[in-house]
C-alpha cells in the first residue's frame, strides 16, 4: 500500500511539472511554442525527508534545513 501511495505521488509531480502554467507570463498565458522544446526542467528537485518523493524546489517545504514534499510531512518529521 504505501509502495502504491509513493508510485501515485511520484505521477502526480511529474504531471504537475508538465502541466503547470508558466508564471513568467505577465497576464498568466501559456505560450505553447516555446515550453514544447523545453525537454528538462530548470526547477531543481528536492527530496521529501519524509517519504522519499522528489519534488520541485519551489514546491517544497523546508523546515530545520530538511526539505519536504507538504507541510504535512513538514509537520511529521524526518523518517526514523
Ligand atoms: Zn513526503
Amino acid at each position: 500500500m504505501g509502495e502504491l501511495l509513493r508510485l501515485v505521488l511520484v505521477i502526480a509531480a511529474i504531471w504537475f511539472l508538465v502541466y503547470r502554467p508558466r508564471r513568467s507570463g505577465p497576464h498568466g498565458q501559456v505560450s505553447r511554442n516555446s515550453s514544447r522544446s523545453q525537454s528538462c526542467p530548470s526547477v531543481p528537485m528536492l527530496r521529501c525527508a519524509r517519504c522519499g518523493v522528489y519534488v520541485p524546489q519551489d514546491e517544497a517545504v523546508t523546515d530545520q534545513g530538511r526539505n519536504f514534499c507538504s507541510r504535512e510531512h513538514a509537520a511529521l518529521g524526518q523518517r526514523q
